[in-house]
């Protein structure tokens, strides 16, 4: 398995990550197969979605926020239960096709890692499985 660290700047934030996803790709010489992103935090998540407007990244951040206010009537003690929540509804993985030794991603597709209780040092794993042919 490969990865990367990486270290945000904001406590809630979308950083699209994909060029790292991609030299992962470009490294293992894997021309078609699946890659899986996934992030082992209980805090934060991975999503895919446009990356072109950055205004579609601040709707769903902010309509998130709607959805599960920082502040409630939360059991957690421990003052992030908003980042728990957000992150078991966005979730912690994602899988893309690879094919001709390039995410098969579309066109507007950028793939985000999502920060929901930063700023931290945050770790991303990436497997990559070629395909039988
Ligand atoms: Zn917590």
């Amino acid at each position: 398995m490969k990865g990367f660290s990486l270290r945000t700047k904001q406590r809630v934030e979308m950083v699209d990550i994909t060029d790292q996803v991609q030299q992962i790709v470009a490294e293992s010489g894997v021309k078609s197969g699946v890659c899986f992103v996934f992030v082992p935090h209980t805090t934060a998540a991975i999503t895919i979605n446009e990356g072109a407007d950055r205004s579609v990244r601040m709707d769903i951040l902010e309509r998130l926020s709607n959805i599960v206010p920082a502040n409630a009537n939360y059991h957690h003690l421990e003052g992030n239960a908003d980042a728990h929540i957000k992150a078991s509804l966005i979730g912690s993985s994602v899988a893309v096709p690879i094919e001709n030794a390039k995410l098969a991603l579309g066109t507007w597709q950028r793939i985000f890692f999502c920060e929901f209780d930063g700023p931290r040092a945050r770790e991303v794993f990436v497997q990559i499985v070629e395909a039988r042919s």
